[in-house]
């Protein structure tokens, strides 16, 4: 056999062309003047069309039966087409005789043979390629989807979204983007496994799904990132909306096997084109706006506003020189005085923390502990704080200075952590100081949080003797049952009731109520931001005598401190 293939020429043995033909995994024919006639077919035809090559000899156009109806019209016209070139490739899906369907790759070559009377050949070379489809089709999936929860993923969310930013419609138009984060999802990690977390976020993902109408489209960012965009919001109200509905989700808890999981979310919102043109921007400032949100409180969403980078990169700088605060030499205490407005004895001071570092100068606690609690930096921060107010009073002590009861503030993170009693223990141990000079100062949320674990504690500190009283007290929301089973001394009224004495506000009511309240349960009471005389004759009338504030003292060094107070007990 002499086939030409443009300048060459190759002599062929048929028998060996056909041998070499049968012995590979591809259907090899040759057709004769388009497929006018088949010259030849190799019996692998069977095994992928499931026919008989010789049915091809009667009708040579026949396999074109197999090819799925969805593809057919393409392929009939590709070939019409291409005739006339060299060598050209065709993939399409066929559906054999017994239903079955497979993935073709066909590659045909024209080649002349017989340049007198003008014959054409064609040789068609059909591969099976369907298991390399599934595996391209599941490397595409996993390429767009998310494993965990089948949700589209980071690229596929990106894309969806350019094509929308693309398709809109007027000039007024808006897509708005939300970033959804769990709020301590990591602690149902660490405490229940990965497992669990794993379940967790699977059904939180169907209940989000499940708020979603056609103009909303939901994507996985990872770890415990949610990403969704909703287009064509009419008014900003109906975003707010749908992002109260998205944590509505949140409010009862998840079942997750035997577990009953709280957990929250905060979220982050931008909207095209108000706060950026091209996605990155978008998805970075919706971010953004969620970090915002979880630094204010988590369980919100927030909108993303210009002036939140600079706040945002003020957290950073936080976080990060906070790291070295305590091996610099950074952190101080300052102490504030407590006062009975009876006699104007002393009869207390807090602990409050100060942190001077040479980039960012004097920051607030307010600030910067939460933004500890958040990383982690509040324990060894905490056990400094103790340690050095032990410290504190063991030297006063030594100064023949008789210290009066001082009080720590504790975060939640730490009464949670579970070793905050055996290490007071061992301070006090150490220190050789009275349990009864340490109070610990708890606010109000620790209480409703985590309620019996959190008295456990509680009771174990009473125990050894320590004062324990409730900061910032009718800023959160005890419940009446669980304060009655606290193990406490103490109230403390927020100074946020103490600064509208006078004005003819309900605070007033507040303070009275929590007076007579504290007295009814047996605690003590202390009022906190007592800055005028108005403040102090108010409390002393409804009968809270001991104060804390601006009209008696500022926080002091412990120098000042000494200085002061000691001179005023040997005088
Ligand atoms: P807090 O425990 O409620 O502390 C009272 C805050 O009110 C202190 O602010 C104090 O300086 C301020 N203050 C006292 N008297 C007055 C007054 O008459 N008027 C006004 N306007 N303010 C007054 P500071 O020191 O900035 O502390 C803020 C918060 O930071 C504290 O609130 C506490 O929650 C936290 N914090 C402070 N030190 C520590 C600490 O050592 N550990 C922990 N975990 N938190 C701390
Ligand atoms: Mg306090
Ligand atoms: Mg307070």
């Amino acid at each position: 056999m002499k086939i030409s293939l443009s300048n060459f020429s190759i002599d062929l043995n048929e028998e060996k062309l056909f041998s070499v033909a049968e012995s590979i995994h591809q259907f090899i024919f040759i057709s004769r003047n388009h497929f006018s006639e088949i010259y030849y077919a190799s019996p692998t035809y069977e095994k992928i069309f499931d026919a008989d090559p010789e049915s091809l000899k009667n009708e040579p156009k026949s396999w074109m039966n197999f090819i799925h109806p969805e593809d057919k019209e393409r392929i009939t016209k590709a070939i019409e087409t291409n005739f006339g070139r060299k060598i050209y490739d065709l993939d399409f899906k066929i559906v054999r005789k017994d239903g079955i369907q497979r993935w073709i790759l066909a590659r045909f070559i024209e080649v002349e043979r017989n340049r007198e009377n003008k014959e054409n050949y064609t040789i068609g070379i059909f591969e099976d390629v369907t298991e390399r489809k599934k595996q391209q089709k599941l490397i595409d999936y996993l390429g767009h989807y998310d494993y965990l929860t089948g949700l589209p993923n980071r690229i596929l969310f990106n894309k969806k979204l350019k094509q929308e930013i693309e398709n809109i419609e007027n000039e007024n138009s808006k897509i708005a983007i939300l970033v959804i984060d769990l709020d301590n999802f990591k602690d149902v990690n660490d405490s229940l496994g990965h497992q669990i977390g794993d379940e967790l976020l699977q059904v939180i993902s169907q209940d989000i799904s499940f708020t979603l109408t056609k103009e909303k489209s939901l994507a996985r960012l990872g770890g415990d990132e949610f990403i969704l965009f909703y287009k064509n919001p009419k008014t900003k109200n109906e975003i707010i909306a749908f992002a109260l509905e998205i944590l509505n989700v949140f409010v009862n808890p998840f079942f997750i096997r035997v577990h009953e999981l709280y957990t929250s979310a905060s979220i982050g919102i931008s909207i095209y084109p108000d706060d950026g043109n091209d996605i990155t921007t978008l998805v970075k400032n919706a971010e953004l706006a969620m970090y915002f949100s979880k630094s204010q409180g988590k369980n919100y969403f927030k909108f993303f506003e210009p002036n939140m980078s600079e706040a945002i990169q003020e957290k950073l700088l936080i976080e990060l020189f906070l790291r070295t605060a305590i091996e610099k030499n950074e952190l101080s205490l300052q102490y504030q005085p407590q006062i009975n407005m009876e006699d104007n004895s002393l009869v207390g001071a807090e602990a409050l923390l100060r942190w001077n570092n040479s980039q960012l100068g004097s920051v607030s606690p307010a600030k910067f502990i939460p933004i500890a609690e958040e990383n982690g930096m509040i324990f060894p921060i905490g056990e400094w704080i103790l340690t050095e107010v032990c410290a504190q009073i063991k030297k006063w002590q030594k100064l023949d200075f008789q210290a009066p009861r001082i009080s720590v503030n504790i975060s939640v993170k730490q009464l949670e952590q579970g070793n905050l009693f055996n290490f007071v223990k061992k301070l006090i141990q150490e220190t050789e100081i009275q349990a009864s000079n340490l109070e610990l100062e708890i606010t109000e949320s620790i209480i409703m949080h985590k309620t019996n674990h959190n008295i456990e504690i509680l009771d174990g500190l009473k125990s050894c003797g320590i004062q324990l009283s409730v900061d910032d007290f009718g800023t959160g929301y005890s419940s009446l049952k669980y304060l009655t089973r606290l193990p406490i001394h103490k109230l403390k009224i927020d100074q946020s009731f103490v600064r509208e004495i006078g004005k003819d506000t309900n605070e007033e009511t507040v303070i009275i109520s929590i007076i007579a309240l504290a007295k009814s349960l047996g605690f003590s009471v202390i009022a906190e931001g007592v800055e005028t005389l108005e403040h102090k004759s108010f409390l002393l009338k409804h009968g809270c005598p001991i104060a804390q504030g601006y009209l008696f003292s500022k926080s002091l060094s412990p120098e000042v401190f000494f200085n002061t107070y000691n001179k005023l007990i040997i005088d």
